[in-house]
């Protein structure tokens, strides 16, 4: 799935925040975003592996949530979303497509990495690839009550995530194109510090 319909869905947790402790919600949203976020982070060192923790992060958000309830301030609130964003965000990668340039040529069957496992997930696709239509689609689904708070800086977030999905949608399959031609012009030498789909693509296995 898009980072960015990640970091929407993240910001949508802070939703029934503001339905419940408005105080707290400014905080939340921008819990949600980054939460949201933060697993992409590894996207050049062990993508959907590093920073992608399906089980612990979805076992931390408990405490945390208790704790929000609990003792209700800016920090345990921020933290409590944080974390659920986060879990979510690597939860659902496992209904997306597999690690590799192309996941629509289905080739790949690692979605993430479950460190309580100690072995990768494998694809479920109800979202084919990153930039799909229906990646798309959720995005928008979570971006209409997000836009419907009326607070304006929330609105003018997610309409800036939703615009940017759009255009990633329209250049998705070009851009597997263009990455993988790049790739073919970095040297030799420092070949092995290219993620690892793109040395798997033609650039390199055809040398
Ligand atoms: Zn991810």
């Amino acid at each position: 799935m898009m980072a960015t319909t990640h970091v929407l869905w993240g910001m949508a947790l802070a939703l029934p925040v503001l339905a419940t402790a408005p105080e707290f919600a400014p905080a939340s949203f921008a819990a949600g975003l980054v939460g949201g976020l933060l697993p992409d982070l590894d996207l050049y060192a062990g993508h959907r592996k590093t920073l992608h923790y399906p089980i612990y992060a979805s076992l931390a958000t408990a405490p945390a949530l208790a704790l929000a309830l609990a003792a209700p301030s800016t920090l345990t609130v921020g933290l409590a979303v944080a974390l659920a964003a986060s879990a979510l965000h690597a939860a659902a990668d496992v209904l997306g497509g597999g690690l590799e340039l192309r996941p629509w040529q289905e080739g790949s069957e690692r979605a993430v990495y479950s460190h309580y496992h100690g072995r990768w997930i494998r694809p479920r696709r109800l979202v084919r690839y990153d930039g799909a239509p229906e990646d798309l689609a959720l995005a928008a689904v979570v971006a209409a009550p997000l836009v419907g708070t009326g607070d304006g800086t929330v609105t003018a977030v997610t309409v800036a995530f939703l615009s940017v999905s759009a255009v990633y949608v329209l250049l998705r399959k070009p851009l597997a194109t263009l990455a993988e031609r790049l790739a073919g012009l970095v040297p030799q030498p420092l070949s092995p510090y290219l993620p690892e789909r793109y040395r798997e693509s033609g650039a390199y296995s055809r040398q």
